[in-house]
């Protein structure tokens, strides 16, 4: 037995509706600038903010936060966690969520394995998180000691809304719709892929416990998160793809960050994870 209380409905049929109807919102933004047309300060503010918001999703929220594959300074956790924001991310909610998915894998307790059904997976996962608060807190106690952490788990979405409003001000709709909206859809379908994708498609070069695969794919596209089978053999790893072929260019940045001495510490595969490679040949 899961040592969690585990339920797929946690939250009322307000709060669900009220979260699909932020999500539907967040969608048709994009697509109607689209649609009436965007101007070039749109694209030029999306390529500014959407590198932050891929880099708070995958290198912030789930190498660092989650997995603790480095280590910083307050200071520099505290602007990857503002990055994470800009995406609609907080660190306690999505760590405490994803670590109870690698001790649930694929099994009930799971909130967002594809044994739930794809579209759990992929979006209803983000409506209902199917883990009580106290699970979430329980399990991320090391974050928690941080206020400014807690502050932004309580008001996750007030720093994007901020940037909203400021975006809007300098350049209107279509601004905010592809500025801002537009990379945090890009990031919903991207979590979205590999949580689905990474446990249903692709190869399993570690004989886990669970469906995880490398997908070099998803590897591509999600910035080297599709090594999703070697990450969960070895999860506190800094780098996914194990070979220098397997492109995982969060861990580029992650080893250019070390160098400038924002972050230290970084976690390698140790020899052992190698060897079990050679040994299956
Ligand atoms: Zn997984
Ligand atoms: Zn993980």
């Amino acid at each position: 037995m899961p040592d969690i209380e585990h339920a797929t409905a946690v939250i009322s049929m307000q709060d669900k509706a009220t979260r699909y109807t932020a999500i539907l919102i967040v969608h048709l933004l994009p697509i109607t600038a689209l649609i009436i047309g965007a101007q070039s300060l749109d694209w030029y503010v999306f390529a500014l903010i959407w590198p932050l918001q891929l880099l708070g999703s995958t290198l912030a929220l789930h190498r660092y936060f989650a997995h603790r594959s480095f280590a910083t300074s307050r200071v520099f956790q505290g602007f990857l966690a503002l990055c994470a924001a800009t995406a609609f991310g907080d660190p306690i909610g999505f760590s405490g969520k994803h670590r109870l998915h690698h001790r649930h894998t694929d099994t009930d307790a799971d909130v967002h394995s594809p044994t739930q059904g794809a579209w759990s997976c992929w979006i209803g996962s983000l409506v209902d998180f199917g883990y009580r608060e106290e699970e979430v807190l329980r399990n991320t106690k090391d974050l928690c000691r941080y206020p400014e952490l807690v502050w932004l788990h309580k008001h996750k979405y007030v720093p994007a809304c901020i940037i909203a409003l400021a975006l809007f001000a300098y350049g209107g709709f279509t601004t905010v719709a592809i500025g801002l909206c537009l990379g945090a859809v890009s990031i919903i379908h991207l979590a979205g892929a590999v949580n689905y994708f990474c446990h249903t498609r692709g190869s399993r070069r570690f004989n886990t416990s669970d469906d995880s695969t490398n997908n070099a794919i998803i590897a591509v596209l999600a910035l080297g998160e599709g090594w999703h089978n070697n990450h969960h053999y070895y999860p506190s790893s800094a780098r996914a793809g194990l070979y220098w072929w397997e492109i995982d260019a969060v861990y580029w940045v992650i080893c250019l960050l070390e160098r400038t001495g924002l972050i230290w510490a970084v976690r390698r595969p140790p020899a052992r994870v190698y060897q079990a490679v050679s040994l299956k040949g």
